[in-house]
């Protein structure tokens, strides 16, 4: 399988220079040449096979250059049972009316560690067999951080930075970020919001020359490793929801760059019988896409769901590229307007084949509290407010049967605050939070400036 830029001027490109590219040099984001086709027959075979060879069968479809045995090593190191606090992996739940599938098990109860595991242990693979280093620089919300870092830390020949928005992220996430001790880890707290952080990522990133002198790499979920590796959970999770193999599952996906729900979106395009939910909060650009067509930057609002306080949501434009029928002239086109005229308007044809995608809801803060205490009540189960998006979008869509399920991105303790708030109690703090207590914490403040942080990690490599 070949990979190319949606912006058209990256082509050819094998699977392994596509994972270390990141961001593509022509600024678009990679996908691959064509998309593996899946009968009802390879479904029912897939649908017996444990996590690890679910995701090998997953994985091998868009991967060429890596030898079987390899691949599997890879993926077993990545989903071992070590790796999650429960041998499900995944466990699909009941609750309320409708099924939460808990994507938190792994070491940063939060559903980023499903494929950060993968692409780290992939980068050290790439990187032990080209004889190189690798400097991954990636901006984070708060989830993504903690969860790379954790991907990363003590692996050979890679270093990893991470900003984030100071003030913006929850206690734990920050504690998870900076008390990690590893001497290729650094932390960065700096001063504006996450979509800045993202700038300046993206601003170093284009920076060709620093890029390839210091072998910059992405973790944020522009990297296609990361997609492919949420692929297979698609898969996982409505074989454990379905009654009959070729029935269809709703799933509800709370979004805010887009990676999560592109990932479902590829894994329906391979012949998976789901319906998606876009499940947003205040800062709806989404929803509004889907809506109205109306993709248009408003400024970043904080919410309950701080991993989804996102305006500029990096992977639509991977969305893009298939809703303008395989086009990178359009998707090129519509990107430059994004950055001019801040906003893409999709009308005509395009509203209407983005509304047979996707169905789209955004929840208030009011909303995920009601939700949290809902499912409570009915089932004496706790959500975390980013799970309560996905909830109250399919209690609003009128979609709560057992025929869906909710993504469940995060373990509530995560966010104690707005548990307590909604249920006047705080969650029950598993292993991994309470390791953390007392810890020492390092990080290092700046702006999110590119000049700054680009001396910042120049330096730091020289000490
Ligand atoms: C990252 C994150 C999301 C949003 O996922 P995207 O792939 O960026 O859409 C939702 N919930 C939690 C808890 C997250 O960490």
């Amino acid at each position: 399988m070949k990979y190319f830029s949606t912006r058209g001027q990256v082509k050819d490109i094998s699977f392994e220079d596509a994972v270390m590219m990141g961001l593509a040099e022509d600024g678009g984001l990679l996908l691959p040449a064509s998309l593996p086709q899946l009968s009802e027959r390879d479904l029912k075979h897939f649908s017996e096979l444990k996590y690890e060879r679910l995701a090998y069968e997953v994985m091998r479809r868009f991967i060429s250059g890596i030898p079987e045995n390899d691949l599997m090593e890879v993926i077993s190191k990545s989903y071992s049972p070590q790796n999650f606090d429960t041998p499900e992996i995944i466990p699909v739940v009941k609750a309320g009316d409708i099924k939460i599938a808990e994507l938190f098990h792994g070491p940063t109860l939060a559903f980023k560690d499903m494929a950060l595991q993968f692409l780290g242990n992939l980068f050290e693979y790439i990187l032990k067999k080209r004889g190189r280093r690798m400097n991954i620089i990636g901006a984070t919300s708060g989830d993504t951080g903690s969860a790379a870092i954790y991907g990363m830390r003590g692996k050979e020949n890679v270093n990893v930075f991470i900003l984030y928005p100071r003030g913006r992220v929850s206690h734990i996430q920050e504690r998870q970020m900076a008390s990690v001790e590893d001497s290729n880890v650094f932390c960065i707290s700096a001063a504006g919001s996450f979509d800045d952080c993202q700038d300046t990522v993206k601003a170093l990133f284009n920076d060709l020359e620093f890029k390839r002198e210091y072998g910059l790499g992405a973790v944020n979920s522009i990297n296609w490793a990361r997609i492919l590796a949420q692929i297979v959970y698609y898969f996982h999770i409505y074989f454990k929801a379905v009654k009959r193999v070729g029935d269809s599952v709703n799933i509800v996906v709370p979004t805010g760059n887009f990676g999560n729900i592109f990932a479902g979106y590829i894994a329906r395009r391979m012949g998976l019988p789901i319906k998606l939910v876009l499940a947003a909060n205040r800062n709806n650009i989404l929803t509004r896409a889907v809506k109205f067509g109306d993709y248009s930057v408003e400024k970043v609002r904080p919410t309950h769901s701080p991993s989804m306080d996102i305006q500029v949501a990096s992977n639509f434009e991977r969305y893009l590229y298939y809703l303008y029928g395989g086009s990178c002239e359009k998707v090129a086109e519509a990107m430059e307007n994004l950055k001019l005229e801040k906003e893409i308007e999709i009308r005509g044809q395009y509203l209407g084949q983005i509304q047979r995608d996707f169905i789209a809801s955004d929840a208030s803060d009011e909303d995920i509290e009601a939700m949290i205490r809902l499912i409570h009540d009915k089932s004496d189960y706790v959500i975390d407010p980013h799970t309560a998006c996905a909830v109250s979008a399919a209690y609003k869509m009128e979609m709560a049967s057992p025929d869906t399920v909710c993504l469940a991105t995060a373990h509530p303790a995560k966010f104690p605050e707005v548990i307590e708030d909604a249920l006047g109690f705080r969650p029950e703090e598993p292993e991994a939070i309470k390791r953390l207590e007392g810890m020492p914490e390092r990080s290092y403040k700046m702006d999110a400036d590119p000049d700054e942080v680009k001396s910042f990690i120049i330096s730091s490599l020289k000490g």
